[in-house]
């Protein structure tokens, strides 16, 4: 019988999707399966000389991986098949998503792209909320509004929205907004059909993949022979898992290791405690010795023992019993920010300290004294950061801070009154009802002092 050939239409031409979702269906094609393809477009116009040089070559590109140890590796990918040129009105990705070929439609359009407030909710004051509830298409709502609208009328054929950003519940977070986005836009008709004919899986995507540089060409060049005007590179490490509930079917993905699952909680919680979590640790930490780097962070041992500390003590026996091993988990992701070949910059990953203290390391302060565990490795988290928010209000960091919630001038003030620490700690949206608590706020202070003794012989432990 003839293999029926399936369209997996991909919205969002950055280099992540190309070293992670490319690579894995272009490893199927490898094993002989080669009945789905991607169709490749981009919402903005960001990607037109990418995609021009892309066509170009048929859609095939190189990518590099470096691991921990320096081995490279090169491997042209196939998978992208069809490239869909850019105008104003999508023109191509209209087509192609409403072609019954398409049968799942996947986005990376970063994690601001989604437009959702701390309450993730629709947050329809941003302009480009409000020109795509007008008709335009620079969203992913926008876009996807006219995609599925041409596609009900086409035929309704059902369809996979498939987020693979970096987004905590990304299915879920992405569906409530674009279903809110189709409510407030009065179209009930595309609202009924997008909420029984199209599914939205969570999914938890991996690989480090940093914007490549010109001397990643050059390597190509003398690697593969090849003058390729579109290469990526990224770490060799690669993860995705998927809760398996799509619609249309699917590329047999558990054949190329992707972990097809019931439900993706267990590694995003892993993912945002143990890597996010220590990343930013890392970050703050390594600012605040006068490091650039995320992996000369890393292998300054003391640095390494606070991120290995916080996971062992305390987010371990909070996340245990999980169906993954935690504690090689830990060890591989802090392999992996010491890869000298990945120049990861500190300034990207200290970046949204207000937001990360919240979501990434609060819950597991609760969680220990839960448990009746004074959580003193995980302290040293926010500790980190109210030092380094305190040089940041002194004008005395290195680089300019990116904190999309930052008012900068209330935070100014708060930071150089006298008894700046109490208010950072008593404030509810980043501790909870910890705030509140003596026992915390006094815990805060011996870890603030010690961090302050530390950053005077950083070559010791804390
Ligand atoms: P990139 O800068 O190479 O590409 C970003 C892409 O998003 C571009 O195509 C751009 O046009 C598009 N975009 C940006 N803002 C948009 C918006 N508001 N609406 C629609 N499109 C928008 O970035 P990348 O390395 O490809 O990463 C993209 C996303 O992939 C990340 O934000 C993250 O969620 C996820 N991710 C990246 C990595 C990584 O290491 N790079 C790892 C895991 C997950």
């Amino acid at each position: 019988m003839l293999k029926q050939k399936s369209v997996w239409m991909h919205i969002g031409a950055g280099s992540f999707h190309r070293a992670h979702q490319a690579w894995y269906l272009h490893r199927l094609i490898q094993q002989g399966d080669d009945s789905w393809s991607i169709a490749l477009g981009n919402i903005r116009n960001d990607a037109n000389a990418l995609l021009d040089n892309l066509a170009k070559q048929k859609g095939e590109y190189t990518l590099e991986t470096v691991s921990p140890e320096g081995e490279r590796h090169y491997e042209k990918i196939t998978s992208v098949r069809k490239i869909l040129h850019w105008d104003e009105q999508l023109t191509e990705l209209v087509e192609q998503g409403s072609d019954k070929e398409t049968r799942v439609i996947a986005f990376t359009v970063t994690e601001g792209g989604y437009y959702l407030t701390p309450q993730h909710e629709l947050d329809v004051e941003q302009g480009d909320i409000k020109a795509d509830l007008n008709g335009e298409m620079r969203t992913i709502y926008g876009a996807l509004a006219h995609i599925l609208r041409a596609r009900l009328a086409r035929h309704g054929e059902p369809v996979t929205l498939l987020n693979c950003d970096n987004l905590r519940h990304n299915g879920e977070r992405f569906r409530h907004g674009f279903l809110s986005f189709l409510q407030l836009k009065g179209e009930s008709e595309l609202y009924e059909w997008v909420k029984n004919q199209t599914r939205s899986p969570n999914t938890m995507v991996d690989r480090i993949t940093p914007r490549p540089t010109p001397d990643v060409a050059e390597r190509v060049k003398q690697q593969m022979g090849w003058d390729d005007k579109a290469p990526v590179m990224g770490e060799s490490f690669i993860q995705w898992v998927i809760e398996d509930d799509f619609i249309n079917g699917r590329p047999a993905l558990e054949n190329v290791d992707v972990e097809m699952v019931d439900s993706v909680l267990p590694w995003e919680e892993a993912k945002i405690r143990i890597l996010n979590a220590s990343h930013s640790c890392i970050a703050w930490a390594g600012t605040l010795i006068g490091l650039n780097y995320i992996d000369d962070s890393t292998r300054e041992l003391p640095i390494k023992q606070m991120a290995w500390n916080y996971v062992t003590q305390d987010v371990i026996p909070s996340l245990s019993p999980s169906p993954l091993d935690l504690a090689q988990y830990r060890d591989v992701v802090l392999a992996r920010f010491g890869n000298p070949y990945i120049k990861d910059t500190n300034q990207r990953v200290a970046a949204d300290g207000l937001s990360k203290i919240p979501g990434f390391i609060t819950p597991t302060l609760q969680e220990c004294y839960g448990r009746n565990q004074i959580p003193a490795a995980t302290a040293v988290l926010p500790a980190l950061f109210f030092v380094f928010l305190t040089r940041w209000a002194q004008g005395q960091l290195p680089y300019e801070y990116q904190d999309g919630v930052l008012d900068v001038a209330y935070y100014q003030k708060l930071m150089n009154s006298d008894n700046a620490l109490d208010k950072f700690v008593a404030d509810e949206t980043l501790f909870g009802a910890l705030a509140n608590s003596a026992e915390f706020h006094g815990l805060m202070k011996s870890t603030v002092i010690h961090i302050e003794n530390w950053l005077k012989s950083p070559e010791q432990l804390l």
